[in-house]
């Protein structure tokens, strides 16, 4: 189920108390979990308890049972870890032990439960909330407690939220931790390349995932390895030597200097035997190979969440007390997980089932199945992998007449995924026999020298981290000269056409399908990657690149916060990009607990800025100086013509009375990122290879229309869909010049001509949706805005 507005229904009966826990293994973004938790249970009227060290607390109760405060939490956003503390607890797994903890609930009030943490976690509280109506039962003939006792609390309600690093929930894209242990793999295996390349070595890195490969796989995909393994997708006890040394053999033949190996700790082979990053060099060793072993360890859990992590965690919190809320004793226990770019809810129990099937199927050999438990996202990455590295011989070749020229041109602001986009359809269509041209320097390239190259797989194999953009990148779009990019696009005999670029990439793509009628060369499969930091790509919720710019403003934010608390009583009033999209300002100012957010979409007034000034009065005197939290507002480069960013430091600081001070801080092109982060790399790779897939599918449509089997107007209505991807409902438009677009849980390939009729702001350069406006809402909940304006408004009435 998809989860509705952060609004409460009405009519949702109101718990008391919550508590909020992290169990099992400690994951960036918990703390932003439990911040929100917190903050949204006490704006919706509740207490809400911490339970330190996990189900130890519950058992213990006492002094690891604390009720929070609202400043309780403070500063919580820019911590690793959890906060609050976690444990494996083996007393829990007894019955006994969870009677305990029942009883500590009672005794506190507590009727509401939510577990933060990994699959053995969300285990333990399905069987807590299974078996809860007999624990109670006992507490009453133990007399502990009587009938009357224990009448309000005769349905416990547990939600779960996955924070893991292991990834390994079914039912969920990602588990909150996930994407930050991740970054610090790819950050890690980034290193060892480079001193790998210079001695022309062979790295093995281990990394976690005793039952789940998605971390080994996810980092196999963003560092360019040559080979990984993984438990769900066991090869061949005896066998997958020799295919290990053929690949890295290969890859060394086509100029390649080192070779780098992903093991998850928990690999195997299809006899269950494990399968060692010791084994693996011992093979590389025997290519003569010289070969290092680097076990990764704890560092995968170190530092700060990722922007990812922290949105996640966040937004999970705060439907997590949603959910709580709007309980009823039918309800089963959600978990609270992601479908591409939606928060979901699910059955809790159906949840932890389908991830214990995944390690049952493993240990009965059945691999298949074990694979395919896992999400689509997962199944299909497996299989561009295999694809464009492990099967890059002449194995998928495909016949001479479906062998394409496909072009690939940049368009726009750089962002950090352009190159890794690049590399992924490179590869891939490389083994299919395909040939890539790049378009140097955009398409005013194109008009004023004609400048393409072939890509060649040692062109492009070490592009998967390189920031900016090796093909080069402008503003300018084909209108300049429409007659000259149709010479060019006939002289080079394109049959197809990746543009992956920003709002004027999405300019592009309309311009060269609407010139199809004078210049017919433009009747190819055209398709837009939308990449830009500012997210505004109309018809889509997703853009490359915007993830990399969102760390880059996390650790910004980080830091200035950090200067703010040094200095005591200071806010900062951070600008950030993004044109006339507010994106970017709102998601950063809630994954950095900002006070305030200015965007384009929200007309900024004096009144507004008053009502920060309270807030952050508010905030310094509850400090008293002791918390050392600096605060922060954002906002959006054009969100006033007015308000400028000095503007609206200098009203604040000339307002705040000397109770703390003002400075602005800008980062400018920082924002576009260095190397791009892992998930800008994996989603590259992800849309690229569909890309390339749509067009391969629009030329065998072609091809069958001339060979009379469809109709031209058939061709035109054509859409793609396969597995993982959604049929749009093409509306008899054409839909051969498409933009790949993700919305909600679906990701689809939409026509241009009805994104552009139907969602297109041209005026402001942005899709009519806006998408994110739940961002602003949850944000001035958590800030602490929606609480003071209903303080001020029972003070005025
Ligand atoms: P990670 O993914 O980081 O390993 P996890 O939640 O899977 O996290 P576990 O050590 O498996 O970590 O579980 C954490 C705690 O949850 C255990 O110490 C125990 O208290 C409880 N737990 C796990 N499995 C069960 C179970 N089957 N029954 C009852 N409690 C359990």
């Amino acid at each position: 189920k998809q989860a509705a507005s952060v609004l409460l229904n009405k009519n949702a009966p109101k718990k008391k108390k919550i508590a909020v826990m992290t169990s099992g293994g400690d994951s960036p973004g918990m703390n932003a979990s439990v911040r929100a938790v917190v903050r949204a249970g006490i704006y919706y009227g509740c207490d809400v308890y911490a339970v330190y060290e996990g189900y130890k607390g519950l058992l213990e109760g006492g002094s690891l049972l604390k009720k929070m405060e609202w400043s309780d939490v403070r500063g919580y956003l820019s911590e690793g870890g959890t906060l609050i503390g976690t444990a494996r607890c083996m007393e829990f797994r007894e019955r006994w032990g969870r009677k305990q903890a029942a009883k500590n609930l009672i005794t506190e009030g507590i009727d509401a439960l939510v577990v933060c943490g990994g699959d053995g976690s969300l285990t333990g509280a399905d069987l807590f909330r299974h078996e809860w109506p007999s624990l109670l039962e006992e507490l009453v003939s133990d007399k502990v407690f009587t009938e009357q006792d224990i009448e309000p609390y005769k349905h416990l309600n547990i939600v779960g939220l996955v924070g893991s690093i292991d990834n390994d929930m079914s039912g969920t894209d990602s588990t909150i931790g996930a994407f930050s242990a991740l970054e610090r793999i790819i950050e890690m295996v980034d290193y060892i390349d480079e001193t790998a390349k210079s001695h022309s070595r062979a790295f093995v890195v281990e990394v976690m995932g005793r039952h789940c490969g998605w971390l080994a796989l996810m980092a196999g995909i963003a560092t360019g390895a040559d080979y990984i393994f993984i438990p769900e997708r066991a090869p061949k006890c005896g066998e997958w030597q020799k295919e290990l040394k053929e690949v890295c053999q290969r890859h060394r033949d086509k100029g390649r200097r080192n070779n780098t190996v992903i093991v998850a700790e928990g690999a195997i082979d299809d006899q269950l035997n494990p399968i060692t990053s010791e084994n693996v060099k011992d093979v590389l060793v025997e290519m003569g190979l010289d070969t290092r072993v680097t076990i990764l360890g704890h560092v995968q859990r170190g530092g700060t969440a990722v922007a990812h992590d922290r949105w996640l965690g966040t937004m999970q919190g705060v439907e997590a007390v949603k959910a709580i809320l709007e309980m009823t004793p039918e309800t089963p226990s959600p978990l609270i997980g992601i479908r591409e770019n939606k928060i979901i809810t699910m059955p809790l129990v159906e949840s932890v089932k389908l991830t214990k099937e995944v390690a049952s199927s493993i240990d009965n050999k059945d691999f298949d199945k074990a694979i395919s438990l896992r999400d689509s996202e997962f199944i299909e990455l497996y299989e561009d992998f295999i694809a464009t590295t492990v099967k890059d011989g002449d194995s998928q070749l495909l016949p001479e007449n479906e062998r394409l020229n496909i072009a690939v041109v940049h368009v726009g602001a750089p962002t950090a995924a352009l190159n890794a986009a690049t590399r992924a359809a490179t590869l891939y269509c490389l083994t299919k026999g395909h040939t890539v041209y790049g378009i140097l320097n955009g398409f005013s390239g194109l008009i004023t020298t004609g400048d393409v190259t072939e890509l060649k797989w040692e062109d492009v194999e070490n592009w998967h981290n390189l920031g900016g953009s090796e093909l080069g990148t402008n503003r300018s779009t084909p209108s300049e000269d429409l007659g000259t990019v149709a010479y060019h696009f006939q002289k080079n005999k394109f049959d197809g056409c990746i543009i992956i670029g920003g709002f004027e990439g999405y300019v592009s793509l309309k311009q060269l399908h609407d010139a199809r009628t004078n210049y017919p060369i433009f009747n190819i499969p055209i398709v837009l990657i939308p990449s830009t930091i500012s997210n505004n790509v109309p018809g889509t919720e997703y853009s490359l690149g915007t993830d990399t710019c969102l760390n880059a403003l996390v650790n910004y934010t980080d830091t200035v916060k950090q200067s703010a608390s040094a200095t005591r009583k200071r806010a900062f009033v951070v600008e950030v990009q993004g044109g006339h999209s507010g994106y970017i300002a709102s998601y950063t100012g809630l994954v950095s607990g900002a006070v305030s957010v200015y965007t384009p979409e929200k007309k900024l007034n004096l009144s507004y800025i008053e009502e920060d000034i309270k807030l952050l009065k508010e905030n310094f005197k509850h400090d008293q100086g002791e918390n050392k939290s600096g605060k922060i507002l954002i906002r959006n480069e054009l969100a006033s013509k007015v308000y400028t960013t000095e503007l609206i430091g200098d009203i604040i600081d000339e307002n705040s009375g000397g109770v703390f001070g003002v400075r602005t801080a800008i980062p400018g092109h920082v924002q576009q990122g260095g190397k791009p982060s892992s998930k800008d790399r994996i989603v590259s790779a992800r849309f690229a290879i569909k890309c390339v897939k749509f067009i391969e599918e629009c030329n065998r449509s072609a091809n069958k229309a001339a060979a009379g089997e469809v109709t031209d107007s058939q061709i035109l209505r054509f859409h793609y869909t396969n597995k993982g991807v959604k049929i749009y409902n093409v509306e008899n438009e054409d839909g051969t010049a498409a933009v790949i677009s993700v919305n909600g849980s679906h990701v689809t390939f939409k026509p241009i001509s009805i994104v552009w009729d139907k969602e297109t702001n041209v005026e402001l350069r942005k899709g009519d949706v806006i998408h994110w406006e739940e961002f602003n809402t949850i944000g001035d909940i958590l800030s602490g805005r929606l609480m003071l304006r209903k303080e001020l408004d029972a003070e005025s009435s």
